[in-house]
């Protein structure tokens, strides 16, 4: 089924905004949607996703037509290999859920599902449902690579695992026991994030942020500015979050010169924050000024650039005619390992050069307390206490 083409004003893809800044979408709606060629290339990648699984697991199209449309996708000035191998996995992913289905489940792929009864007029299109026995499987792909989306607590998927539930409730009545939910997220994760809950908690979450649902319908939230600004359309503009970033300073006891490693790291936590808002101001000034506003005190130039040859061929023969060998105009170098993993393939890289991958100790890197990484372990703190 074709997504609805209106927007909600609460989006289960903006809920973990929503529900923690209530006054987010009344504040959002002022402000245009924008588009970047990273959402057109996750519309394309979506698209190609849907078609693989209308035609490999709906089983709907004809192979002929499956590749013509396929191809027309692929037309795409955007279009690249990646998405057609990213599109592989999750559909290879989407196939191992249904095996464990006895019998065949069923399966919706793009499916409208309505979450209305607890978020005011809410709806969304799940990118697939696996429905059978007494389990429901929400599947959602991202194709970003730039934040890891995490299944666990995660209100998107719980507000479409809410829709299906509904959606699928005169068929399977009271049931569906149990309600799996994962992303799948190819470019970052191999494998799938995933979070498994009972029905009935998943009902009682529900039923928990309906309160607040009702208070970002109603234009009655708070503001709550933190790390869920990223993605809010009114990121630049919105005071709530200006006001929060420049009271900076209250952290500082003023009655002792020095800085407490307590204080360095209250300072250290807020400065994210400061430098992402920072980040966004200067985006929005940016736009505004190419737009014709006026920022005071700001102007745009053109950034720095290196000289490049206007016809990289032509500019090499010229340089052999007048008189400079091959080897002198020429880099001979090897592929890099990147290059010839994408060259062979995962297993195929493994198998013939996996003994030489070698992987250094990484620079060390500051990170909060709850990065996933192990501590860095330099042999200078292998040693630490034991070399006086
Ligand atoms: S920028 Fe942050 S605080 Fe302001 S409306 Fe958006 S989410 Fe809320």
């Amino acid at each position: 089924m074709s997504p609805p083409t209106k927007h909600a004003l609460l989006s289960a893809s903006s809920a973990a905004r929503w529900l923690l800044c209530t006054a987010a979408p009344h504040f959002e709606a002022q402000f245009l949607e924008s588009t970047s060629e990273y959402a057109e290339e996750g519309s394309l990648a979506h698209a190609i996703c849907e078609l693989k699984a209308v035609y490999c697991l709906k089983k709907q199209l004809t192979k002929e037509s499956y590749i013509q449309k396929l191809n027309l996708l692929k037309q795409n000035p955007i279009y690249n290999d990646e998405i057609d191998r990213t599109s592989d996995i999750y559909i290879q992913h989407l196939k191992e859920k249904i095996k464990i289905y006895k019998p065949r489940p069923n399966i919706a792929i793009e499916a409208y599902v309505d979450f209305s009864d607890y978020v005011p007029e809410g709806f969304g299109t799940c990118d697939c449902i696996i429905v059978g026995n007494n389990r429901l499987d929400i599947i959602d792909y991202k194709h970003g690579k730039g934040v890891a989306v995490e299944a666990k607590n995660n209100p998107q998927m719980r507000l479409y695992a809410l829709g299906a539930l509904k959606r699928y409730k005169h068929v399977y009545g009271n049931s569906i026991e149990n309600v799996r939910m994962a992303i799948d997220q190819p470019r970052i994760n191999a494998g799938v994030s995933e979070e498994t809950i009972t029905v009935s908690e998943l009902i009682s979450w529900g039923k928990n942020i309906k309160p607040l649902a009702q208070k970002a319908f109603n234009g009655t939230g708070e503001f709550k500015p933190g790390k869920h600004c990223r993605f809010c359309r009114g990121n630049a503009q919105c005071k709530a979050r200006a006001n929060t970033n420049i009271t900076l300073q209250n952290y500082i006891d003023k009655s002792i010169d020095k800085l407490t490693n307590t204080e360095i790291s209250e300072l250290l936590i807020k400065g994210k924050e400061l430098v992402a808002w920072y980040k966004d101001l200067k985006a929005y000034a940016l736009n505004a000024i190419l737009k014709g506003e006026n920022i005071p005190e700001f102007k745009v130039v053109a950034g720095r650039s290196t000289r490049i040859f206007s016809d990289p061929d032509a500019a090499i023969a010229a340089a052999i005619k007048a008189g400079y060998s091959e080897n002198d105009v020429y880099n001979h170098r090897p592929k890099t390992l990147a290059e010839l993993e994408k060259l062979m393939g995962k297993a195929e890289f493994e198998n013939n050069l996996g003994a030489f991958v070698v992987k250094p100790l990484g620079t060390p890197t500051l990170v909060s307390v709850n990065d996933k990484r192990v501590p860095y372990n330099s042999a200078e703190i292998d040693f630490a206490g034991v070399i006086k």
